[in-house]
This record gives structure tokens, C-alpha cells and sequence, in this order.
């Protein structure tokens, strides 16, 4: 299936110049949904995950799904303010200024074995931030899980050295 076909372009959002990939038009696709599931499921299966910690607000999306189908836990990660119990925060640069993610500090025990989901790697700050955030923790850092990654802006290079799935990129 040609998932590139599903996801839409939207020129000059949120800013000009930005090329948003809006997965919004593979999610309304019953059987570009199903085959975006079970790809992400086949290529994450051996990684012996426990919890997948998806982030705010896509992640959640793809990472509840993927939890459910590799039998493990789902976490969520957010922006400040939003997680109701005690947290513990990361704060990570942005072009301009920073800003700061948050995680239960009950989600997650030491130790265990976990896999950071997005819908998309761009620079890869906020993977990356979570990664930091899991690893303080003492979880171990199993894989990501993406649905696009944008090559040109590099995000990969700025992950850790575990294995990175990406359905769709761009150049
Ligand atoms: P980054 O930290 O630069 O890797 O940005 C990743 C986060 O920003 C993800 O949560 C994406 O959902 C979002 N994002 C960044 N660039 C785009 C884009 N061109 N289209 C859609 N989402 C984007």
C-alpha cells in the first residue's frame, strides 16, 4: 500500500515556509489505518517492549494501538500541565527559546523496557528529549516508532544508537 499516497501536504503550516504532513487523511482510511498498525506492530515485535511511551498528542494516536497489539503498557508523554500526579519534566532547546515535557513519575519503573512512539521525526528534539527522559528514569531505551520521518532536517543523527522505524520519509 502506498502510504505516502494518505498522507496530505499542507503548504505554509503553522508558519510559512513549513510543509506539514497531515496524517489526519491516512487515519480516516479504514485499510491505510489497519496496514499502518500492523507494519509498526511486525517491525517493533522482537523488541521485547514493555511500555510504549507515546508523545502528545500524535504519538498517542499510533502508540496506544501499538501497546495493545505488542501486549504492553502505554504511557503518555505531554506538555506541562496537563498530567494530573506527579511528574517528572525534561526542558529541551527549540529554534527559538525551549520548552518542556512532562511524564508520570508512576508510569514508568526502572528498568523496564520501552519504545518511544510519534507520528513524525523532524529535527528529532522531542524524541530525543524523551529518550533523555526515559533513560533518567533507568528505563531501557528499546526503539522508536514513527510513522514519517523528514530525512533532510536530520532527526536520526540526533537519536540514540537503537533501532528507529519509519513507514514513510521524505527527502
Ligand atoms: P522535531 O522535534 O523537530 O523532531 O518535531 C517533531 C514533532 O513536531 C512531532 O511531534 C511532529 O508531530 C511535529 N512536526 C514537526 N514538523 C512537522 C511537519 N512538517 N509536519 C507535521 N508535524 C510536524
Amino acid at each position: 500500500m502506498d502510504l505516502k499516497a494518505l498522507i496530505r501536504e499542507i503548504p505554509d503550516f503553522p508558519k510559512p515556509g513549513i510543509v506539514f504532513r497531515d496524517i489526519t487523511t491516512l487515519l480516516h482510511n479504514a485499510e491505510g489505518l489497519r496496514y499502518t498498525i500492523d507494519l509498526l506492530v511486525d517491525q517493533c515485535r522482537d523488541w521485547g517492549a514493555e511500555q510504549v511511551i507515546g508523545i502528545e498528542s500524535r504519538g498517542f494516536i499510533f502508540g496506544v494501538p501499538l501497546a495493545y497489539h505488542l501486549n504492553a503498557g502505554f504511557v503518555p508523554v505531554r506538555k506541562p500541565g496537563k498530567l494530573p500526579a506527579a511528574v517528572h519534566a525534561i526542558e529541551y532547546d527549540l529554534e527559538y527559546g525551549t520548552d518542556r515535557l512532562e511524564i508520570h513519575q508512576d508510569g514508568l519503573q526502572p528498568g523496564c523496557k520501552v519504545i518511544i512512539a510519534d507520528d513524525l521525526i523532524a529535527t528529532g528534539g522531542t524524541a530525543r528529549a524523551t529518550a533523555e527522559l526515559v533513560q533518567r528514569i533507568g528505563c531501557e531505551l528499546v526503539g522508536f516508532s514513527f510513522i514519517v520521518e523528514l530525512k533532510a532536517l536530520g532527526g536520526r543523527q540526533q537519536l540514540p544508537d537503537v533501532p528507529i522505524v519509519s513507514l514513510v520519509a521524505y527527502d
